[in-house]
């Protein structure tokens, strides 16, 4: 008999049997480069993309494959791909569903090495890679061309925290046949419903709130769609990306205190998001649960809770100097990019180089709420900003 799991409590209890004999909650540690067979007519008649058997260790352990159903499930959906990092994920989809002379539609907010990525296969590969207005919203129908086959998504972008309407791009993009992926990383697939608005692929960088440790580097690729698995999943034997198995285990560890990670992250950002927008040293706090922030009625509509992550402007009267002088004297908060852990950290971006038609004068500071006590981390802002 089964009993109803709410989200929470489908965090914790997973369908992880462990061997016969042998009970106890966490998932074994697989480790295998070869999987043997009984015999050659069960080698010949293995098909690696067929989850109810192993093949070889590229194509996963039951440690992983564990791994990818539990990661499915947050989403809800119904199939996962692992790759080596959130960017490897990223490059995984544009290499499956990309070829010379196709088109992809690429918001400008986008996490900039994925950006990066895209200028390299218009450069070297033959692809159309054009670069719109997060915003745009139903507009997105406008670009797009009989050789678009893509379209990505970020919500909201990572430094500059505009909040697309992904329905509207959903639809949009669908109404010509055309695929819609989203970099749903903030979200940590706990405060948004992707695949009920309309998305395709989900892609999660892991390295951030599943893994929660800022110890390991992982991506994952979720869909609902069998044929578009496929073509993932080929990809990926193609390139050989692997995971290690320790690290899915460091992934499969944290996953029980995802959501009540996330939910804490969401109540101290607000708390020191909305300290810093009544300080009379910033102009805005770009915090999706926020008013100043651009797409805010999407995140009320589409969203249930925002995590840590958030950025803000100074006043213009403050140089780039003083704001690095605010940062380099903060205390409990560190200098690095690699958020969703428990640490808070602050990384100023220079906007004006990065963006093209960025409206704000002042410096943009992006900060990652970590798991501290909210009031001490609003002292040690408050000491920096007398830096200033
Ligand atoms: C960190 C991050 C990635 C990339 O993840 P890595 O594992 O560091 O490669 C992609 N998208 C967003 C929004 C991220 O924050």
């Amino acid at each position: 008999m089964s009993v109803p799991k709410s989200p929470q409590t489908a965090l914790i209890h997973s369908d992880y049997t462990a061997p016969g004999g042998f009970a106890a909650f966490p998932t074994a540690i697989h480790h295998a480069s070869t999987v043997v067979f009984a015999d050659v007519a069960a080698l010949r008649s293995r098909n690696w993309q067929d989850k109810s058997a192993y093949t070889y260790g590229l194509h996963g352990t039951p440690t992983s494959f564990t791994l990818e159903a539990r990661l499915a499930e947050i989403e809800d959906g119904r199939h996962c791909v692992l790759a080596p990092s959130g960017l490897a994920a990223i490059a995984l989809v544009d290499f499956a569903l990309l070829k010379s002379g196709d088109d992809v539609l690429i918001p400008e907010n986008v996490y900039g090495p994925s950006r990066d990525l895209g200028n390299w296969l218009a450069r070297d590969f033959g692809i159309s890679v054009r670069y719109y207005d997060p915003l745009i919203g139903a507009g997105i129908a406008a670009l797009i061309q009989p050789n678009t086959r893509l379209v990505w998504t970020e919500a909201p972008g990572s430094v500059s925290m505009e909040v697309p309407d992904l329905p509207a791009i959903c639809r949009a993009a669908h109404d010509k046949g055309v695929m819609v992926a989203l970099d749903n990383t903030w979200s940590a697939g706990i405060a948004l419903r992707a695949f009920e608005l309309g998305v395709d692929i989900v892609m999660q960088a892991l390295t951030k709130y599943q893994s929660g440790g800022s110890d390991v580097l992982m991506g994952a690729l979720i869909t609902r769609d069998t044929t578009l698995h496929r073509k993932l999943e080929t990809a990926h034997m193609r390139l050989g990306y692997g995971i290690g198995m320790d690290d899915a285990y460091l992934v499969l560890r944290s996953l029980p205190t995802l959501k009540l990670r996330f939910e804490a992250h969401d109540a101290g950002a607000l708390k020191v998001a909305s300290w810093l927008k009544s300080r009379p040293e910033t102009d805005r706090v770009l915090h999706p649960a926020l008013p100043d922030c651009p797409g805010h009625e999407n995140w009320r509509r589409d969203f249930s809770g925002a995590g840590g992550l958030f950025s803000v402007v100074f006043d213009a009267r403050y140089s780039e100097e003083q704001t690095d002088r605010f940062v380099d004297s903060l205390k409990l908060f560190k200098i690095g990019f690699s958020w969703g852990g428990s640490n808070s950290l602050a990384v100023p971006y220079r906007m004006q180089a990065m963006r093209r038609n960025w409206p704000h004068d002042g410096q943009l500071v992006r900060l990652n709420i970590g798991l501290e006590n909210p009031d001490d981390l609003i002292a040690d802002l408050e000491q920096g900003l007398r830096a200033l």
